[in-house]
């Protein structure tokens, strides 16, 4: 059954919500970091290569390589933004989560509504559920 948190449990989570919404920015920023460092990089490549003839191929391979970590480092700050954005919309998003202890249904930013087995909604993170 579903019973009602202690304050210090409320903000133990709290806790675990922030984190999780941390690795879910994390993992966003990183990917989001990764394929703009390539593009950039990989744009640069393939007008290289079109540009037949100016350079060798094996050169090019090798400046790709080069260049990546450059445009790592110019994709760090965008892909801090997204990370931070991302975190902030997850945590948001726990946050508005709801449960209603009567019947199990979860739902979201409806706290205080009636839920159709005639309980109502509660925020999930005022309540816990023991055997
Ligand atoms: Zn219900």
């Amino acid at each position: 059954m579903w019973i009602q948190r202690t304050p210090e449990e409320v903000a133990k989570w709290q806790k675990s919500a922030e984190s999780e919404a941390c690795s879910h920015g994390r993992m966003i920023g990183g990917i989001v970091w990764l394929v703009v460092a390539v593009c950039l990089a990989g744009g640069w490549f393939f007008f290289l290569s079109s540009g037949a003839g100016i350079v060798g191929e094996r050169e090019v391979t090798g400046s790709f390589w080069l260049r990546l970590p450059i445009y790592g480092l110019v994709a760090a700050p965008f892909a801090y933004f997204v990370f931070r954005y991302e975190r902030k919309k997850e945590l948001a998003k726990i946050l508005r989560r709801t449960i209603c202890p009567k019947c199990d249904t979860p739902a979201e930013s409806n706290t205080g509504a009636a839920c159709k087995c005639g309980g109502s909604f509660v925020p999930s993170s005022t309540m816990k559920w023991v055997e």
